[in-house]
C-alpha cells in the first residue's frame, strides 16, 4: 500500500522558485572581477536564471547536455546553477586552476557544449578553445560594453545581451527527481581526473543536510560567504542550501586574500564563513597582523584539509569565532561529517573540548561510514584502531561519469582513499590520507599529527608533511615550512618545539623551510608538487632520498 501524499520530485529549481517566493529579498552580494560591489536578491536570480532558461532551449539545447562554467564566486554563476540545472541541462563547473591542457581533457571528456566564462580567464579560454572540440557557444560573463573585441573566440556573446534577449517568464520542466545536475571532476591525483555527476536528487536531499543544526547550521538569520569555490564540488553545496532557508550570500569573487575577506566580512556583516585552512591562515594573518576583531563573525566551517587544532583555537580564543570542522570530497557532494558537539561534551572544559573539535566530526544523517583493516573486516570504534575509511550514502557516488564498468563500490561503500578512526561515540578522525601515510621501521606516523605541531608554533604559516627514503627505516618524515611574515624560528629551535609534543620516532628528521607552499587547484597544500620539488633532497646522515 502506497502512502496518500503529494509526490514532488526533489528537483533544483524547486529550490530557486522558494527562494523567490519566501525570500525574494534575500541578498546577494558579489565583489565582481569588474572591480565593485554589485548586490542582487532572490527575486533577481530567479528571474535572471529563468532567463538562462530560455535562452537555452532557444539554443535547443538537449535535456542532459553540459553547460560549462569557468568562474568565480558570483551571482552571475548563481543564476547558471539554478538555470542550467533547472532547465534540465548539467551544469559543469570547470576548475581554471587547472593545467589548459587537463581542462581540455575535462572539457572533450564531458562534451561540453557551451562554456560561461569570467573575464579573468579569458587567456585560458584563449588558449584552450580550439581544441575543445565540442564546445559550440561561447559566453563571457559580462555586458556588452566589457565583451573582448577582436578575442579570436569563435560567436562570444555577453552573457547580458544573451539573457537580456528572454523574458523571464519560463515553466520550470517537471521531470524525475534522479537526473544528473551538475557535474565536477575530481582533481586527478592519479591518473587523469574522474567525473562526479550529481543529480537533483542528491544535491536536494544534501542541502538538507547540510542545513541541518548539527551540521552548517544554515538559516534565513544568516549572511554567508563561501570562500570555497562554486567551480569546485558546488561550493559545498551551499548555494543551495542558502536557497533552501533563505540566507544571504555574500560572494568573494576573485578577490581572496585576508584583506579583501576581511573587509567583505566586516562589510555585509557576514556571521558564517567557509574554506580550507590555507585561505583561513591567510585570513587569521591579516587579522594578527593589523590588530582586527570581527565584528559579525560567529562562525566558520573548515575542511577539505586537516584544520590544525591551532588554528580552531584562533579563531575560539582570540576571536570568538566558532569552527566547525568538516569533512568531505567531491564523490560526497562533499559533506560526509560536522564536528559539533553532543550534549554529553557540554560539561567538559575548554581542553577537553578542543580534543573533541579537532576530530572530523559525525556522520550526517543520509551518510553512513565504516573503518575496515587490510581484508575489509571491520574494525571497532574505540578511537584506536584505525583503516581505510568507506562510505555510503544517498549523496555518494555509485560510479564515475562515463567510466560504465569500473567497481567503485565494494559491496556497495565507496572507499575514500582516507584512514581513519573513529571513537565510541561517533566521531571520526582522519589520520591521514593512505598515500600520504608515512611508514617508518613498521610503525605508521600521521601527516596531520606532525603538520598540527608545527601549525602550533609561533612562527609557522604553513606545513606540510612529507616521507623520505631511509636505508634503514624505510621512510622517515620531513616538515616543509613556510615561516609567518615577519616571524622566525630556526631548523634547531623547531624540533625541539616537537620534543614535549610526539613520541621520538614521531619527531621529523628534518625541517626544510620554504619561501612558498605549493598549493593545488582546490586551495589545498600539494604533497605531489612537494615531493616533486625535494626530489634532489638527501636527509641528513644519509646519502639516500630516492
Ligand atoms: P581532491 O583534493 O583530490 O580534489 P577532494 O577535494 O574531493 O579531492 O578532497 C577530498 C579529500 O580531502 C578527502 O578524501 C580527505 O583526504 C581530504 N579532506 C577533506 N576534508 C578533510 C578534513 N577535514 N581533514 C582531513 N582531510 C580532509
Amino acid at each position: 500500500m502506497l502512502g496518500l501524499m503529494q509526490s514532488q520530485q526533489l528537483l533544483i529549481s524547486t529550490l530557486i522558485t522558494f527562494a523567490d517566493r519566501h525570500h525574494g529579498e534575500a541578498e546577494i552580494v558579489s565583489r565582481r572581477v569588474e572591480g565593485d560591489i554589485h548586490r542582487s536578491n532572490y527575486q533577481q536570480v530567479a528571474a535572471r536564471s529563468r532567463q538562462v532558461g530560455n535562452a537555452l532551449d532557444r539554443w535547443n539545447l538537449g535535456f542532459g547536455d553540459r553547460v560549462a562554467t569557468l568562474a568565480w564566486n558570483g551571482y552571475r554563476h548563481l543564476e547558471l546553477y539554478f538555470g542550467v540545472s533547472g532547465s534540465g541541462r548539467v551544469i559543469h563547473t570547470l576548475n581554471p586552476r587547472l593545467h589548459p591542457d587537463q581542462i581540455v581533457w575535462i572539457a572533450n571528456h564531458a562534451e561540453d557544449q557551451v562554456l560561461c566564462f569570467d573575464l579573468s580567464f579569458l587567456p585560458i579560454v584563449q588558449a584552450v578553445h580550439s581544441r575543445c572540440t565540442s564546445v559550440r557557444h561561447y559566453i563571457a560573463l559580462c555586458d556588452e560594453s566589457r565583451l573582448p573585441v577582436d578575442s579570436g573566440i569563435p560567436g562570444l556573446i555577453s552573457y547580458e545581451a544573451w539573457i537580456g534577449a528572454e523574458s523571464s517568464h519560463y515553466e520550470w520542466p517537471d521531470f524525475e527527481e534522479n537526473c544528473a545536475s551538475s557535474l565536477c571532476y575530481t582533481s586527478g591525483t592519479t591518473g587523469n581526473p574522474k567525473g562526479v555527476l550529481y543529480s537533483h536528487r542528491s544535491t536536494v536531499l544534501h542541502a538538507f543536510a547540510a542545513a541541518l543544526p548539527d551540521s552548517l547550521n544554515v538559516s534565513a538569520r544568516d549572511a554567508i560567504l563561501p570562500v570555497v569555490p562554486m567551480f569546485h564540488v558546488n561550493a559545498w553545496g551551499l548555494p543551495y542550501a542558502a536557497a533552501m532557508t533563505g540566507a544571504k550570500l555574500v560572494f568573494p569573487g576573485p578577490a581572496m586574500d585576508g584583506k579583501s575577506i576581511y573587509e567583505l566580512i566586516e562589510l555585509e556583516k557576514v556571521n558564517f564563513a567557509a574554506g580550507v585552512p590555507t585561505v583561513w591562515q591567510m585570513l587569521l594573518s591579516h587579522v594578527q597582523v593589523s590588530r582586527l576583531q570581527f565584528s559579525s563573525l560567529k562562525r566558520t566551517v573548515i575542511g577539505g584539509s586537516a584544520c590544525p587544532p591551532a588554528m580552531i583555537s584562533a579563531f575560539n580564543d582570540v576571536y570568538g569565532v566558532e569552527v566547525l570542522h568538516a569533512w568531505g570530497m567531491t564523490e560526497m557532494s562533499p559533506l560526509g561529517t560536522v564536528c559539533t558537539l553532543k550534549n554529553k561534551h557540554l560539561a567538559l572544559s575548554a581542553q577537553e573540548k578542543l580534543q573533541v573539535r579537532v576530530k572530523q566530526g559525525r556522520a550526517l544523517y543520509g551518510v553512513d561510514m565504516k573503518i575496515v583493516d587490510g581484508e575489509g573486516l571491520e574494525l571497532p570504534w574505540d578511537g584506536k584502531a584505525f583503516g581505510d575509511l568507506l562510505v555510503k550514502g544517498s549523496w555518494v557516488a555509485s560510479e564515475y561519469f562515463k567510466d560504465e564498468g569500473s567497481e567503485l563500490l565494494v559491496d556497495g561503500w565507496f572507499r575514500t582513499g582516507d584512514v581513519a578512526t573513529i571513537d565510541a561515540e561517533g566521531f571520526m578522525q582522519i589520520t591521514d590520507r593512505s598515500k600520504d601515510v608515512i611508514k617508518s621501521g613498521g610503525e605508521w606516523i600521521s601527516s596531520i599529527d606532525v603538520e598540527n605541531i608545527a601549525m602550533a608554533h609561533p612562527a609557522v604559516a604553513m606545513a606540510a608533511c612529507i616521507g623520505v627514503a631511509h636505508p634503514k627505516w624505510g621512510e622517515r618524515p620531513i616538515i616543509a615550512v613556510m615561516k609567518k611574515q615577519g616571524a622566525d624560528v630556526s631548523r634547531e629551535a623547531l624540533l625541539a618545539f616537537y620534543e614535549d609534543q610526539s613520541a621520538k620516532w614521531q619527531i621529523p628528521d628534518d625541517v626544510v623551510f620554504v619561501d612558498t607552499m605549493p598549493l593545488g587547484g582546490t586551495g589545498k597544500m600539494q604533497k605531489s608538487k612537494l615531493r616533486e620539488l625535494l626530489k634532489d633532497y638527501r636527509l641528513p646522515g644519509t646519502d639516500s632520498g630516492d
